[in-house]
């Protein structure tokens, strides 16, 4: 199901809303249970510039830029409404300038995270935030937010995140741009039809469960950063000889956050849910701490390197680089950094680098 059809089926059959949302976390839970179909904005990738994107600054990320422009395209007359979660000072500046300049008259809604570790003031706040974005929602869509609807959507998101990470897992030759695009499917599907998806999905594959790199097998890389695009990424990966084993794109593997018992009043829920989330430069982790998560995430993949992948001009991700790249050598993890821009083709350049370090690990594992 293409993001047009996602749109059309929730109007004629649900007769719900539709919410653009920015990346990377909002509390779709909210939305889900007040029949929004939350409709992300990733770019999208490919956009025909005019003299929308020029409103925005060359540097800032081509996130920002190309949302500008998509924003204002007819495609975007679809949409009912937009979502900002405070992510990024480009994305707050994107929010300012598309409804102070741009072409923006519908509702906006803003959702602000606790930059830092969850004490307790940063609970209090959280805990208010869930409120006012449920009531602003209930405001906009007419709906009410009942307990039991609020408890079945986090129930629902739960279940998903948890067969997100088992689509995830390290799953030998499973993990492919297949797997990712299904992964991605949920960027604009139902919540409920994206889950019957990934169900199916995952009765028909074969898991290998092994984490052992196999000689003569694919070199088995942690891969990490904000999305993965261009879309031949993994394409160009298993050409060069190589298959994540492990996730931590902000897109897709940064977002799972399942909780074993859910505590039974919706938001002490949805704060255990937000709790769980993996460390985020964009909800302000603290450097050590990603560190230690992808070490983590490392280990237990049994990954021989890791892919830190950027998209150009993204600072939250550059301000952690130079830190992330220094400590994960010094652990004995080889790293590649590249960064690409959303849309077109992996460059020929980027595609040797890719081979001559996949080849580097190979060449490691024969040796011992
Ligand atoms: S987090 Fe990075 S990629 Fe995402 S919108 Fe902000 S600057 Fe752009």
């Amino acid at each position: 199901m293409t993001r047009n059809e996602a749109i059309s089926t929730h109007r004629n059959q649900r007769h719900g809303k539709v919410l653009a949302c920015f990346p990377m976390q909002y509390p779709r839970e909210l939305l889900t249970a007040l029949n929004i179909l939350a409709v992300e904005v990733w770019g999208p990738p490919d956009v025909t510039p005019t003299h929308e994107m020029a409103r925005i600054q060359a540097y800032v990320c081509p996130i920002v830029r190309h949302s500008m422009e998509f924003l204002a395209s007819k495609e975007a007359s679809q949409l009912d409404g937009i979502l900002f979660p405070h992510t990024c000072d480009s994305l707050q500046g994107l929010a300012t300038v598309l409804t102070d300049f741009g072409p923006w008259d519908k509702p906006v809604f803003h959702f602000t995270h606790p930059k830092g570790p969850l004490d307790s003031p940063r609970r209090t706040f959280l805990r208010k935030e869930f409120q006012h974005l449920a009531t602003q929602l209930e405001e906009w869509t007419g709906e009410t937010l009942t307990l039991e609807k609020l408890r079945d959507a986090i129930a629902l998101h739960n279940h998903l995140d948890s067969l997100r990470g088992t689509l995830l897992e390290p799953t030998g030759q499973t993990l492919g741009p297949l797997q990712y695009e299904l992964l991605r499917r949920g960027e604009f599907q139902w919540p409920q039809t994206w889950l019957e998806e990934i169900q199916e999905a995952l009765a028909g594959v074969s898991v290998d469960v092994s984490k052992e790199a196999k000689e003569g097998g694919p070199a088995r890389l942690l891969v990490s950063g904000i999305v993965p695009e261009p879309q031949g990424i993994f394409e160009a990966l298993r050409q060069a000889g190589a298959i994540p084993v492990a996730d931590d794109y902000a897109a897709i593997g940064r977002r799972i956050c399942h909780v074993e018992n859910l505590p039974d009043d919706p938001f002490d829920a949805l704060m255990a849910r937000y709790e769980a989330l993996p460390p985020c430069p964009t909800r302000g982790a603290s450097v050590d701490r990603r560190i230690g998560w992808l070490l983590e995430r490392a280990r237990s993949a049994k990954a021989e390197a890791v892919l830190l992948h950027n998209i150009t001009f993204c600072e939250p991700e550059m301000f952690d680089l130079p830190h992330i790249r220094r400590e994960l050598a010094a652990q004995g993890l080889p790293v590649l950094y590249m960064e690409t821009e959303l849309g077109g083709e992996l460059s020929g350049q980027l595609a040797t680098r890719l081979e001559a370090f996949v080849e580097m690990v190979l060449d490691a594992r024969r040796k011992g």
